[in-house]
């Protein structure tokens, strides 16, 4: 059998799938279709694989899990997230995920086991959607953000609320204030906000930093100089739920 993991995120559709010792990953959209995100998935990473549907055992997790039909388990991104951390970085007590619409910090033991976890799903601070509000009212796209930071500019941004922070930096871009110095403080809003959290649970020995906004390097350096220890990261710090997910449908 070969295991497929999918996370079906708010805004990108992430799949692992194991063969043996081959992986594949693919991310797609999620768009405005949950479902079909997950199916073009599979399809995508079948025909990578040169497989058929019927020699795969199919875990999903994430917010779309509900909506994908077929398959085998169903399981939350938090033990997906635990399983796929302590495989690709053992070692780790404490992950920090910041993905599309929520935040969260799990405690995890070696083996990969959740033992507490915190969650900021109500309000966009501190999660990438507040970095894609702010991005845009910079006139850029978020992957472009950490090359234009100049963090010896570094302005505070107050607003925590994306809304708020939108008027904000519209503001200081009127009275000159530099891009590159919002934008560091904007990666520094959402260190300290995702610090914050993370310390209320105890943050443990080895901290690892995952979720698409895991891939830009000035949160990165914000979140560990908030936390006062570096945070390790992944080449696969986007797909970490979904190889979380192929492990676990590898065991099932
Ligand atoms: P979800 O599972 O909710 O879809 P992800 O973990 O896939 O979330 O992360 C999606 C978020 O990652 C987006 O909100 C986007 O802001 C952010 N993101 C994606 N690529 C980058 C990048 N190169 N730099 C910074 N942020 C990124």
């Amino acid at each position: 059998m070969i295991a497929l993991g999918l996370d079906i995120g708010s805004v990108a559709a992430k799949g692992v799938l194991l063969d043996g010792e081959r992986l594949f990953t693919c991310l797609l959209p999620t768009g405005w279709d949950p479902r079909g995100a997950g199916e073009a998935l599979v399809a995508a990473l079948l025909a990578e694989a040169g497989k058929c549907r019927e020699e795969a055992r199919v875990i999903v997790t994430g917010y779309g899990r509900v909506s994908f039909q077929g398959a085998d388990r169903v399981v939350t991104e938090i033990s997906c997230h635990a399983k796929g951390v302590a495989k690709l970085l053992p070692g780790t007590d404490t992950i920090v995920d910041i993905g599309g619409q929520d935040s969260k910090v799990i405690r995890i033991s070696q083996s990969g086991k959740v033992i507490d976890f915190a969650m900021n799903d109500k309000c966009a601070a501190g999660t990438g959607r507040f970095l894609q509000v702010t991005a845009a009212a910079l006139g850029l796209a978020v992957d472009e953000l950490d090359n234009a930071e100049d963090r010896a500019l570094e302005v505070e941004i107050s607003s925590m609320c994306a809304v708020f922070a939108e008027s904000e930096i519209i503001g200081l871009l009127a009275s000159g204030v530099s891009k590159g110095g919002i934008i560091a403080g904007l990666h520094r809003s959402i260190g300290k906000r995702v610090a914050t959290m993370a310390r209320s649970l105890g943050v443990g020995g080895q901290i690892a930093f995952t979720g698409g906004v895991a891939l830009n390097r000035g949160i990165q350096r914000a979140l560990s100089e908030e936390l006062g220890q570096p945070v390790q990261i992944t080449e696969y710090c986007q797909f970490v739920g979904a190889l979380g997910a192929a492990m676990l449908a590898r065991t099932c």
